[in-house]
């Protein structure tokens, strides 16, 4: 993995942060050699932008530390788990520069500990096994100013729990009639200590213990103890787990644990003009709103990599928003910055024509094939250089002609010359209309002194077009994308997200891009000049080129920050 910090330009030089001082002073204190860390995901959807935060932090401090970080599945809900989501979980961290090495564990792996513990919870009159419904659960936990009250079946003997603990493990009772609660306290002031449920029963099968098991623990009581269970010492999770902590703690007590974790809780990441929540981001997958958990507009992972986001700009962005104790709301503009920065340094150069008027340069002669060497990268000389043909017919940008120029328009427009990116400054003569009186032509000369783009006697055009070759270029599909949804803030107010989705995040248009792309394959990203950084989309087939827009070459992040 790169350096994040190595660069000229880099994000928040100090990365310190709360976590990294706790870690700092165990280790200054002696109460541990080195951190060991974990990323929990539940294997439920994709990864998005806000686990890549956590993945940063968790990997980024095992590495500073000297620790190591394990990747444990978080899996104990075989219904809503799949292999696809557990194989694109590993793809995607893999991808933003982090590797496990050999510490890849399942919650699943501990299932027979974890039920082990459990009843030993009952021999100690610690759990019982309730038969009250879901909902009776619910209405008897009380609330934050009321205290709960006990269930009916909470004073079973130990013999009773133990035996109707087994017979649920055997799969003699059906889904959601039997759970096993902690047996706590049900007037605490903290409701997670109000007899929380530690296992229910699920007929269903999990993608790695297939039918072995129909309970499950749940996650409060799986996680903890996975924690012991791999020795980790920084379990950090995002802040809504604060109010878990405390049962986190005291089944580590009551429980015969290997090692005593703790839990350390940060602020989650949020992005303007996104949704960072799983459920939601399977909706817009499973009602076709988008073109698949990858979809370049979708804030996971493998959608901003679709889109040409490199890995390193996301961990400058992670490195740069740091971890905080606060929520808050990050801007997209931050993120874009960062991979712009990437991107600016990486990559090279191309001429493409998104939405192309013809122009016929009637001086230049019609065999004459005039090739230019071009520089693929000013920001990287090793970058080299590349052959571009200019020949009699051209495709130009057709937003860089107006007939009749509006007031600060310099492009071009009848009698007026301007620089052909690399090649020559032209004139337009002529405007060729069809019946419908739409432009479908320009007919220009060229001043064959200006070769490369200068022009002997100081003449300097007022705008510089890019072009391509109409003989040579090769068409492309290219989809330009905007936010997903028109607001900064999608459904505040208590708005369905549905009704604040972008209907135009996506528009497809078909240019041409230049025939050094012919070949370009999905993953490639590249700058059009004067366009944006795009990138070749996987759907991209031999003589079939998809380009995504990855972002326009505009910095709004400067402007965002200016405004305070
Ligand atoms: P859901 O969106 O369904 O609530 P989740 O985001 O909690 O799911 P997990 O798979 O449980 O998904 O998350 C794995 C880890 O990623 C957890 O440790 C969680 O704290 C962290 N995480 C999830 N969302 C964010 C976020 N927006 N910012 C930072 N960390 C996050
Ligand atoms: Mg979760």
């Amino acid at each position: 993995m790169s350096e994040p910090n190595a660069e000229p330009n880099t994000p928040a030089a100090e990365h310190r942060d709360f976590i990294r001082d706790i870690v700092s002073a165990d280790i200054a204190a002696g109460r541990i050699s080195a951190p060991v860390t974990r990323f929990p995901p539940e294997p439920n959807g994709y990864l998005h932008i806000g686990h890549a935060k956590s993945i940063c932090l968790n990997f980024g401090i095992a590495a500073e530390f000297g620790g190591h970080c394990n990747l444990r599945f978080d899996d104990t809900n075989p219904m809503k788990e799949e292999q696809e989501y557990i194989d694109s979980i590993q793809a995607d961290v893999r991808w933003l520069g982090f590797d496990w090495v050999d510490n890849l564990f399942h919650a699943s792996d501990y299932f027979e500990q974890l039920y082990a513990w459990a009843v030993d919870l009952i021999r100690r009159g610690l759990a019982f096994v309730d038969d009250l419904t879901a909902d009776e659960i619910r209405e008897t936990r009380g609330t934050l100013t009321e205290p709960g009250t006990n269930s009916p079946f909470r004073d079973r003997s130990v013999e009773d729990n133990l035996d109707l603990f087994a017979r649920m493990r055997a799969g003699e009772f059906p889904n959601g009639s039997r759970v096993l609660r902690a047996k706590i306290d049900m007037a605490a002031p903290n409701i997670n200590l109000r007899d929380p449920v530690l296992y229910r029963i699920v007929h269903a099968t999990h993608p790695r213990t297939g039918d072995a098991w129909c309970i499950y623990p749940t996650y409060d009581y799986a996680h903890g103890q996975s924690d012991a269970i791999e020795g980790v010492t920084h379990s950090i999770c995002t802040l809504e787990f604060d109010v878990h902590r405390p049962l986190y703690d005291w089944l580590i007590e009551h429980l015969p644990v290997p090692h005593v974790p703790h839990q350390y809780e940060f602020a989650r990441l949020s992005l303007t003009y996104t949704v960072l929540s799983k459920r939601f981001l399977l909706r817009l997958v499973n009602d076709g709103r988008v073109r698949g958990w990858d979809d370049p507009r979708m804030p996971t992972i493998s959608g901003l990599r679709r889109r040409g986001f490199p890995a390193e700009g996301i961990r400058d962005f992670a490195t740069e928003v740091g971890v905080a104790k606060a929520d808050s709301t990050h801007e997209m503009a931050l993120l874009e910055h960062w991979v712009r920065d990437v991107l600016n340094r990486t990559s090279v150069r191309r001429f493409g024509v998104l939405n192309p008027l013809r122009v016929v340069v009637t001086n230049f002669p019609d065999d004459l094939a005039e090739t230019m060497e071009v520089v693929n990268n000013p920001e990287d000389p090793d970058a080299g250089e590349r052959p571009v043909t200019f020949t009699r017919e051209l495709w130009i940008e057709r937003d860089d002609f107006m007939e009749v120029p509006a007031p600060k328009f310099f492009r071009l427009s009848p009698g007026r010359e301007v620089r052909l990116r690399n090649a020559y400054f032209i004139t337009c003569d002529e405007v060729v209309k069809d019946a419908e009186g739409n432009v479908v032509e320009l007919r220009c000369t060229y001043d064959p002194a200006t070769r490369g783009g200068d022009s002997p006697d100081g003449r300097r055009p007022k705008a510089t077009l890019h072009w391509v070759s109409a003989a040579h270029a090769v068409p492309a599909e290219i989809r330009l994308y905007d936010y997903l949804f028109t607001r900064p803030d999608p459904g505040a107010g208590g708005r369905d997200l549905l009704d604040d989705l972008n209907p135009e995040s996506e528009t497809i248009v078909h240019g041409f891009v230049e025939p050094s792309l012919a070949d370009a394959r999905p993953g490639e990203t590249v700058q059009f000049e004067r366009l944006g950084y795009f990138c070749a989309d996987p759907d991209t087939r031999p003589g079939a080129l998809v380009f995504n827009r990855t972002l326009t070459l505009k910095d709004t992040w400067a402007k965002v920050q200016a405004r305070g």
